[in-house]
């Protein structure tokens, strides 16, 4: 895990250089949020994904004046908090034929993050009467929130459902060709070719498993399956269990299946002080160091000298980012899950503004990360804010790149910002001439990751963040007082 020293400084100086403009620009007069009024060109901007990231795109990118087409693969919004009971034909999630299952959510989850912190800025993820009103809600209650969201902001109009992104391509004069299928059920399917001036990708990075690699494990005669295709506990049944990782998902999945597995092993890297205790408060629940061998009598050996005969191995390993549909020439590529190079991980140099990535960086809180971001590529897109130029853009990624180096973080870790998530929000507001993060968020934050830590197993009933939950409320009062004077 990464310690709290910071591989991304963003505090690096606010460039206002004018980027060569693609053509057709059409000037428009458009009243931004702040209020005042302020000219932007147009642009025909294709968002690809329609999850909580593609939302708050089309959302930013319309206020900018911008004509939007979202393209969603789905039947609905929501992404991954769009719950699917079904799973892969792969377990492991890689088999490249497998009919992909979007979202990896289990039938259990509930936020990690308060909900205070997790909306969008301007749009609280407050309770409603009626529906699931705890602070760490069940994923029912983002997917009502999302939609919530998607109605209020007017955007549903702009996407396109059962719509497949195939293929992104770079055309002469900067344009961008996107090639989609649209399904409409029993093997019928339209493709359609069209230009766009901008792309902004949406496409979510939590559905290409990645696989720890166990050695031995051809011969050894388990079951293998990703976190990806976990849904619930009951296939566990009296299962002697291996779980490898110490994500959030493996820290749920674990404890959830001990209570109807035999026994659960829990590999990790980290906590090495602990390897080959149990878990507190779980009887069943051991942790233990990375798996130094699998054999074929169903033995599994961990490299601190204790082993196991097991059933399954329940890989909760994370993800890779993938983007099958994106061809960029080299432009941008994917090497140990670095996707590159991106200036502050959402413009490639060379092809900014007009081609971005939105909500890439991981261990973060993603909404209003997102929603930052897109107010940043709507204004890029219009020129209203300018990038650095090229030359510019590409020393501050080199900069980045040997930061993480030097630390001695491997490439993979090139999206992980948890050491500077909230400088990183700073600056994209600053960028944007948006307001600075408040300290509650801040707070509220840290204290959640300390009581997650430190009560794994209560954090979502029991924390102490009393006041800033109060301090959280005046300011969604506040919000919704100056909502309702502008809606007069
Ligand atoms: P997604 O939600 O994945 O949406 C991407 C969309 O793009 C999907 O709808 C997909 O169908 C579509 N798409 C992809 N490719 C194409 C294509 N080629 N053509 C057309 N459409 C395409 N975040 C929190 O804030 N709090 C939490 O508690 C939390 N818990 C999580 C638990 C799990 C198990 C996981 C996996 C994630 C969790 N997250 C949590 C992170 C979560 O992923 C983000 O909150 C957010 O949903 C990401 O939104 P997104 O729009 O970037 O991606």
């Amino acid at each position: 895990m990464m310690a709290s020293s910071s591989v991304c400084n963003p505090s690096l100086p606010i460039h206002h250089h004018h980027n060569p403009s693609a053509a057709n620009t059409t000037a428009s007069v458009f009243a931004g949020t702040g209020g005042g009024s302020m000219v932007t060109a147009k642009k025909k901007v294709a968002v690809i994904g329609a999850g909580a990231a593609g939302l708050v795109a089309a959302r930013e990118l319309e206020r900018e004046g911008h004509r939007v087409v979202v393209f969603e693969r789905g039947e609905k919004a929501g992404g991954t908090w769009v719950y699917d009971p079904s799973t892969e034909t792969d377990p492991l999630g890689i088999d490249p034929c497998r009919k992909v299952v979007h979202s990896s959510l289990y039938r259990s989850l509930r936020t990690n993050l308060p909900r205070e912190i997790m909306g969008f800025l301007d749009f609280p993820f407050s309770i409603k009467e009626g529906r699931d009103l705890r602070r760490f809600p069940g994923y029912q209650e983002v997917e009502l929130y999302l939609d919530d969201f998607a109605a209020e902001s007017d955007v549903l109009k702009a996407i396109r459902f059962r719509t497949e992104v195939f293929h992104v391509g770079m055309m002469e004069g900067g344009k961008w060709v996107v090639k989609s299928r649209r399904d409409f059920g029993e093997d019928v399917a339209v493709d359609v070719n069209e230009i766009y001036d901008g792309v902004v990708v949406c496409s979510g990075h939590y559905a290409e498993p990645r696989i720890a690699e166990v050695p031995g494990v051809e011969r050894w005669p388990g079951e293998q399956i990703h976190s990806h295709n976990y849904r619930i506990p009951e296939p566990f049944q009296d299962k002697v269990v291996i779980v490898i990782g110490s994500s959030e998902s493996a820290a749920d999945i674990s404890r959830e299946i001990s209570k109807v597995a035999k026994e659960v092993h829990v590999s990790s890297r980290s906590a090495l002080d602990r390897f080959g205790k149990k878990f507190y408060g779980h009887e069943n629940m051991w942790l233990h160091s990375m798996i130094q061998g699998t054999h074929e009598d169903g033995t599994v050996v961990f490299q601190d000298g204790t082993s196991v005969i097991a059933n399954v191995i329940l890989h909760c390993t994370g993800y890779k980012y993938h983007f099958p549909f994106l061809e960029t020439n080299g432009a941008v590529t994917v090497d140990d899950n670095r996707v590159g190079p991106l200036y502050k991980h959402v413009f490639p140099p060379s092809l900014g503004p007009w081609l971005s990535f939105v909500g890439l960086p991981w261990k973060t809180i993603p909404f209003p990360m997102m929603e930052l971001q897109c107010k940043w590529v709507a204004g890029a897109l219009s020129e209203r804010i300018a990038l650095p130029s090229e030359e510019e853009m590409m020393k501050d990624v080199e900069a980045f790149y040997s930061r993480i180096a030097a630390m001695g973080y491997p490439k993979h870790y090139t999206h992980n910002i948890s050491g500077c998530q909230f400088e990183y929000f700073d600056w994209l507001a600053t960028e944007c001439g948006y307001p600075k993060g408040e300290e509650w968020r801040k707070e509220m934050y840290f204290a959640n990751t300390r009581n997650k830590t430190e009560n794994p197993d209560t954090y979502r009933e029991e924390w102490e963040d009393h006041d800033l939950i109060s301090q959280a409320h005046e300011e969604f009062s506040r919000l919704k007082q100056q909502h309702s004077v502008k809606n007069m």
